[in-house]
């Protein structure tokens, strides 16, 4: 089956630049959620595919991949990133349909996409090793290396981004990829994988492995000869992967969820704010690592904030993701089923607001209204954790210090921002906030691919985006001669 015009064959695995149908001869069926139908099968890629894969990317490094410059490796990237563009509309509608999200957000993620390439395409060949000065008669100098074969696990809420920051710095620095998509939503990675191939990418520099977490996924965390594991997506299968990665003495970059708190206080400008409070929660449904689930706000302020979110609320539509309204539907019923039960746990709160779910969105559509709940305990379970909807909790607070123990009041530490107009606040929160991403009056800043990007505690560890990514997906050799 051949999804036109992008030409990609869904129900096949993409190994060594072509298409090939999976080992175990099955697939999976992807469901639209903004209606409930199928929208094609997929591969059920298993542990055979994931050998033919790490095999493609073996001969790929032996190859013409292998001996290629950086500036060759960072030319190819750049034009990968021009075609990706060229390819928006389809490549934004695919997204779209099979993530659930609203037709601008996913265009969103398609020029984040191209600016990726763009961004490690002009990096590849600017990251270099030093000379170390040492004792008479050596020279030494250190070299970036790539690790070779690098998995990346990824899930379905931004596949197009992940895809940017982790396979984008891989392919910069000479590694060859296999990627495996998440089942929910692997239609964008596999058009990819084909525009990289029409570009002039390499047979076997990314191979693509659709197929479950348990098979695919679990076959690529643990083979012999992968040299490095990109995972995002849960904390448990970040935990389950750095155990059986750690089996192998394999480096793994664990980017996972997080429970992120904007913090506004009294000397902010409220008006400024605003809008990010919400978009940062509601966007993509509120399926994002880095939304802002959490709001906290100063006593003297906190009217005015609660009752400015309450009208943004009320404001809010959500329908089909091709209806291009403020929220799509959940990426799958199993999901709502999910945010369904924590706003039970809520049972004991007053909602504050909901958005309005439109009156023809389908039935069959995987629908929850955004939801905000004002005046929460910081203990409470819905400030605690991570519910990957739009729902959006207010927690009050008195001074700085309070804002400080309730935004680090978690397991988490992605991102967290302060609102403020006094510097020496800015900078004592900065400081003070236990996150790999601090944000001053704004959120997000743009999701800039230059910001490197990743937690602490249940957040995860290491960084991918920006230039730091490189050093992730490299390894770092010392040459000590000695000339006597
Ligand atoms: P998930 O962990 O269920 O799945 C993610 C990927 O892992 C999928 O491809 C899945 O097939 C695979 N997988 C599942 N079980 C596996 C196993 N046993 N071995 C190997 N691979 C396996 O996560 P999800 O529900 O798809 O995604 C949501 C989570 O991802 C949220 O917690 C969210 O915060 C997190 N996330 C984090 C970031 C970040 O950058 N920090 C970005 C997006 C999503």
């Amino acid at each position: 089956m051949l999804i036109r015009p992008l030409n990609i064959d869904p129900d096949n695995c993409f190994i060594a630049g072509a298409w090939r149908a999976p080992l175990s001869g099955k697939t999976l069926s992807l469901t639209n959620p903004s209606d409930g139908s199928t929208l094609c099968h997929i591969a059920r890629g298993g542990a055979d595919d994931i050998d033919a894969a790490v095999l493609a990317a073996e001969a790929a490094l032996a190859g013409e991949w292998g001996k290629a410059t950086a500036a060759e490796r960072g030319r190819m990237l750049s034009k990968i990133g021009r075609a990706v563009l060229k390819n928006i509309d389809e490549l934004a509608r695919l997204e779209a349909m099979d993530v659930g999200k609203p037709l601008k957000q996913a265009r969103a993620d398609v020029l984040a996409l191209a600016r990726y390439m763009e961004f490690y395409g002009g990096a590849a060949d600017k990251v270099h090793g030093e000379t170390i000065p040492y004792l008479d008669g050596y020279t030494v100098y250190t070299l970036r290396e790539p690790h070779g074969v690098t998995g990346h696990i990824i899930p379905w809420n931004y596949p197009m981004q992940i895809i940017g920051r982790s396979v984008g710095a891989a392919l910069a620095m000479g590694n060859a990829c296999v990627l495996k998509p998440a089942e929910e939503a692997c239609l964008t990675a596999l058009a990819f994988a084909e525009i990289a191939r029409t570009a002039g990418l390499p047979d076997g520099a990314l191979n693509v492995v659709p197929g479950l977490g348990a098979e695919a996924g679990a076959a690529l965390s643990t083979h012999k000869a992968v040299h490095h594991i990109s995972f995002t997506g849960s904390v448990g299968v970040g935990k389950l992967i750095q155990q059986t990665a750690g089996a192998n003495v394999v480096p793994v970059t664990l980017e996972l969820g997080g429970k992120s708190p904007q913090v506004v206080f009294d000397d902010a400008n409220v008006e400024a704010a605003l809008p990010f409070l919400v978009n940062a929660g509601i966007q993509n449904a509120g399926q994002t690592c880095s939304a802002s689930s959490r709001i906290l706000v100063q006593h003297s302020v906190y009217d005015q904030v609660v009752d400015a979110m309450i009208d943004r609320y009320q404001s809010l539509q959500t329908g089909p993701a091709l209806s291009d309204l403020d929220v799509g539907p959940l990426v799958s019923h199993r999901q709502k089923e999910i945010v369904e039960n924590f706003l039970a746990k809520g049972g004991d709160l007053t909602i504050a607001a909901q958005g309005q779910i439109i009156g023809d969105a389908p039935d069959g559509g995987a629908y929850v209204a955004p939801t905000l709940f004002a005046d929460v305990s910081p203990n409470h379970i819905l400030a605690q954790d991570e519910i990957f909807g739009p729902v959006q909790v207010i927690i009050p607070f008195d001074d700085e210090a309070e804002a400080i123990a309730i935004a680090n009041g978690t397991d988490f530490g992605l991102v967290a921002s302060c609102w403020s107009e006094n510097g020496a606040r800015q900078m004592r929160m900065a400081r003070a906030l236990r996150a790999g991403q601090v944000f001053i009056n704004n959120y997000g800043a743009g999701g800039g691919v230059e910001l490197p990007f990743g937690g602490t505690g249940l957040s995860g560890h290491g960084r991918e985006k920006g230039f730091e990514a490189l050093y992730g997906f490299s390894v770092l050799k010392t040459v000590a001669a000695l000339h006597h």
